[in-house]
């Protein structure tokens, strides 16, 4: 059985769906349909209604955000004309769920947790996957539309890249998020750092990524362990910043990271992280060398 979430919004597993459109009287309970699965309906089936494909794993880091914006338009327009929308994936739990809980928060502004439990209590079986509900989570925070510049996002995608390439996969999104980064060749008034053998700007203070500091030395009795406490409080030590443009080999798993100018080694990247000195794990970890670069403070002229 489908679902009805709202009027003429209803939820449902793949089987839910075949079934509901044979049942259905030359179809005019059903006018549009979402597939939020890896394969599309079949075309025969599909070019009867207004389709949509989301072509989606139930994968934890799957990017179900960069879906969003389109999906939720998809169901509100035709729900404004007053059209039938049927969400589906194979089992109508996780993929097809979590875009209408995405649906519901940015419709009726709820958060993540209200969305969930008004979904749940109308279709008891929804588990959408703990990825899609950290990305959810995330879509609350960026005010329910996708923020590309948004610091949680990047490091997200920062992640999500970085376990493509640590498993060989191959990794598309890479150039677009190095055409996201903000280029310290464009004027800026921030703190940059330079390379302390040639002086060349390298990055500036908005390239840089914090992380809470670990707790020292207990951290490391425990290699085995990635997931460590924290102080609560920023690391002062570690100097991590976000893959870059002009670092050479990115495709790799692991590297050094050498200054665009004078080829001098400035640092070292590992996509699978690495642990920083004050003991919390950096993933990925783009790690510069404080002793290599300086910081240069912006110069400001009295007006
Ligand atoms: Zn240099
Ligand atoms: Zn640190």
């Amino acid at each position: 059985m489908v679902v009805q979430v709202l009027e003429h919004l209803y939820l449902g597993s793949f089987d839910d769906v075949m079934k509901h459109i044979e049942l259905s009287e030359n179809h005019v309970h059903v006018q549009a349909v979402l597939t939020v699965d890896l394969k599309p309906l079949n075309c025969e089936v599909s070019a009867q209604f207004c389709y949509k494909h989301i072509p989606i794993l139930d994968m934890e880091n799957e990017n179900l955000l960069v879906h969003l914006d389109d999906a939720v338009s998809f169901m509100d327009n035709h729900r404004l004309d007053n059209k039938d929308v049927i969400v589906h994936c194979t089992a109508g739990q996780s993929r097809s769920a979590a875009v209408v809980i995405a649906y519901l928060m940015w419709k009726l502004q709820m958060d993540y947790k209200d969305s969930f439990e008004y979904l749940k209590k109308l279709k008891p079986d929804i588990r959408p996957n703990r990825g899609f509900e950290e990305q959810l989570t995330m879509y609350e925070h960026m005010g329910w539309r996708l923020d590309k510049t948004n610091k949680a996002y990047r490091q997200f995608e920062l992640e999500r890249i970085g376990a493509m390439v640590t498993s060989g996969r191959e990794i598309t999104e890479l150039g677009e998020f190095l055409n996201g980064v903000e280029d310290v060749r464009s004027p800026s008034n921030s703190l940059t750092y330079k390379c302390k053998k040639c002086r060349q700007t390298l990055f500036s203070e908005a390239n840089v990524i914090y992380h809470m500091a670990g707790i020292g030395n207990e951290a490391f009795s425990k290699p085995w362990q990635k997931m460590t406490a924290n102080t609560g409080s920023d690391c002062k030590s570690g100097l991590f910043i976000e893959p870059m443009k002009w670092m050479a080999g990115l495709g790799e798993i692991t590297g050094k990271i050498g200054c665009m100018k004078c080829s001098a080694k400035v640092g070292s990247w590992s996509w699978s992280g690495e642990r920083c000195c004050c003991g919390t794990w950096v993933t990925p970890a783009f790690h510069i060398d404080n002793k290599k670069v300086d910081k240069s403070v912006p110069v400001r002229l009295p007006s």
